[in-house]
């Protein structure tokens, strides 16, 4: 399957059943799927969306928002358990086309993502084991 770097944007084939074991970029040697949450913004986001294989649950999140980051250890301690899908935040502040164009009406919302199509999205804090039984749900129902 085909990831996107998330360091340097560069796309690399790897076997699915390598993903858990820590792959690094062709280009840039960095760790291609990060057990932490990656950072996307307009400038990297269809290029990543479009061109990875996985799904990608995103949190849009703003500084100002508390239970946003109420919820962060928790969205960062579901990504560490969960190399088959990349976890990433975007801030809606820094990114206001992006909030926009996922109509974005209260944060924290997360939505998950297979390529450029939305599969499901949630509202609110949720806490890790919330947060992993919903993605449970979504990734089995998919
Ligand atoms: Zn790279």
């Amino acid at each position: 399957m085909i990831i996107v770097c998330p360091a340097c944007g560069a796309k690399n084939r790897v076997p699915e059943d390598k993903l858990t074991a820590q792959p690094s970029c062709g280009q840039c040697h960095q760790n291609l799927v990060p057990l932490a949450p990656i950072e996307l913004n307009e400038q990297n986001f269809s290029h990543f969306v479009s061109n990875s294989d996985l799904p990608i649950l995103i949190d849009l999140w703003a500084e100002w928002c508390g239970p946003c980051k109420m919820m962060a250890p928790h969205f960062a301690e579901v990504a560490k358990n969960n190399p088959h899908v990349i976890f990433a935040k975007i801030d809606t502040e820094a990114n206001p086309r992006l909030s926009s164009a996922f109509s974005i009406r209260s944060i924290p919302t997360l939505v998950l993502m297979n390529k450029t199509t939305e599969i499901a999205r949630i509202s609110g804090a949720l806490r890790s084991s919330q947060l992993q039984e919903w993605l449970d749900q979504q990734v089995q129902a998919s």
